[in-house]
């Protein structure tokens, strides 16, 4: 078998500055979520988000639903401009208070439709949540309430993040300077 070669990522955020992050947005969101009548409603925006939101409800205590939607709009390095999302139909969000956790906010789009789906579903509230925010790469404004970390306009992969497809299980944000 022929073992392709490829170059290991520059780390931009190391896994304990992660942890550290997560554990103060945590503490932000359950001081902003009191409601003893109503569990929060998490969705997290597959594929990207899902080992952040997995170490994130983990370092919640309050009650709250966790499910999971799919969107893509990625192809390689570059936004296709078009956003594929499937998971919502039959989502019993009504009246509920929903948080979006992403993996990464780019040019918004993805986010910008999204919420468009979500709110036709009538929930009380829709709040978001982002790993990683490339606020210089916006195209849709859109309202993020909880970023992890703002970073350059780098294309970066790790922590969930792929770059086709690979990398997502790295522990670490890295950079993808080298070859791929
Ligand atoms: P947006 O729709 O342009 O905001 O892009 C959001 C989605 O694009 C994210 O959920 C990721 O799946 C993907 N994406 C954007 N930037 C990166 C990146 O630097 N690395 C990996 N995926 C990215």
């Amino acid at each position: 078998m022929v073992q392709e070669q490829r170059a290991k990522p520059k780390a931009l955020i190391p896994v304990e500055l992660i942890e550290k992050r997560t554990w103060e947005i945590a503490c932000e969101i359950e001081a902003a979520y009191t409601n003893p009548l109503s569990a929060l409603y998490i969705i997290g925006v597959l594929t990207g988000s899902f080992i952040f939101v997995s170490d994130l409800v983990r370092c919640l205590s309050i009650p709250l639903t966790i499910t999971f939607i799919k969107a893509s709009s990625y192809e390689g390095l570059e936004s296709s401009g078009s956003v594929a999302i499937s998971g919502i139909e039959g989502l019993d969000i009504e009246g509920r208070d929903v948080l979006l956790v992403e993996d990464i906010v780019d040019t918004g789009l993805t986010l910008t439709k999204v919420i468009e789906r979500l709110a036709q579903y009538r929930p009380r509230t829709i709040k978001v949540c982002t790993l990683l925010d490339k606020p210089c790469k916006r195209e849709y404004p859109v309202d993020v309430d909880y970023i992890g970390f703002e970073i350059p306009d780098k294309f970066v992969v790790g922590y969930g993040l792929d770059y086709k497809g690979i990398y997502r299980n790295l522990p670490y944000i890295g950079v993808m300077d080298g070859n791929v």
